[in-house]
């Protein structure tokens, strides 16, 4: 088995098909591909269903693209596709987006949607996919009231008063390429104990170092830098990050 990008907006890179290729040549077994939006859960549906097996399907409403959606519609899709899903994502809360840090009322909708992806998610008994960012005690407070029990806070950077209780709980955290320069990734990533993380792209985000947008083929990048920061041989890292990723979203019995 090689390594999973567990986080990839893959219905929004350019020459999807082509990406898919090189992950495949990059020795990547798998790609979770989140959905942020209506379309992009359609998208991600339609790249699962041509590239089954490989690409695993996480449907959800993002908490920065959720201005113009419809939640009733959104949680409908989800349901009518959940047997297609590894799990409901990328959802969550950010306080830092500027449309959310003036407006309350904005705030107020975000966390709507947050707490009812949540519940369909414990409904549906699948897993999380969950951006926190400027919200991390929150998003946990809400997850542990109303989510499913299991899941990953994608690319943590909080406190880590907040990333103590995010792994006493049994949620998994992950890291990206930003690994190499961030000083909250990495500090996390330092605590958290390596059966806890997962390795991931969040492509297309821009990885700085590289001066260019991300593929999946780049969390061999991810795993690169987790090896070194944790002072393990790269081969372990690989092999605990994926049987992490198997086992969080269910992947063996899909096989
Ligand atoms: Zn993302």
């Amino acid at each position: 088995m090689g390594p999973l990008d567990t986080h990839a907006h893959l219905a929004d890179l350019p020459d999807v098909d082509a990406v898919i290729q090189r992950a495949k040549a990059a020795g990547l077994s798998g790609i979770v591909a989140v959905s942020a939006t209506a379309a992009t859960c359609e998208g991600t549906l339609r790249l699962q269903g041509s590239h089954e097996g490989f690409v695993h399907a996480a449907l959800g409403v993002h908490p920065t693209e959720f201005f113009d959606q419809d939640l009733e519609a959104a949680l409908a899709l989800i349901g009518a596709n959940s047997g297609r899903c590894v799990a409901v994502g990328e959802i969550g809360l950010d306080y830092w987006h500027r449309l959310v840090r003036k407006d309350g009322a904005q705030r107020g909708r975000q966390t709507e949607f947050y707490v009812a992806q949540l519940r369909l998610a414990r409904e549906l008994d699948l897993p999380v996919s969950i951006h926190s960012r400027g919200a991390w005690g929150d998003c946990l407070s809400l997850a542990l009231q109303h989510g499913p029990g299991r899941g990953v806070f994608h690319w943590y950077s909080g406190p880590p008063d907040v990333l103590a209780r995010v792994l006493d709980s049994g949620y998994y955290v992950s890291c990206t390429p930003a690994l190499e320069g961030s000083p909250e990734l990495r500090a996390a990533m330092e605590r958290a104990p390596l059966e806890r993380i997962l390795v991931e792209t969040d492509s297309p985000v821009w990885i700085k170092s590289q001066g260019r947008a991300s593929e999946p083929a780049d969390v061999l990048l991810t795993l690169r830098h987790l090896a070194d920061l944790k002072g393990l041989p790269l081969g372990d890292v690989e092999a605990a990050t994926t049987g992490n990723a198997e086992t969080l979203f269910n992947l063996r019995s899909a096989r």
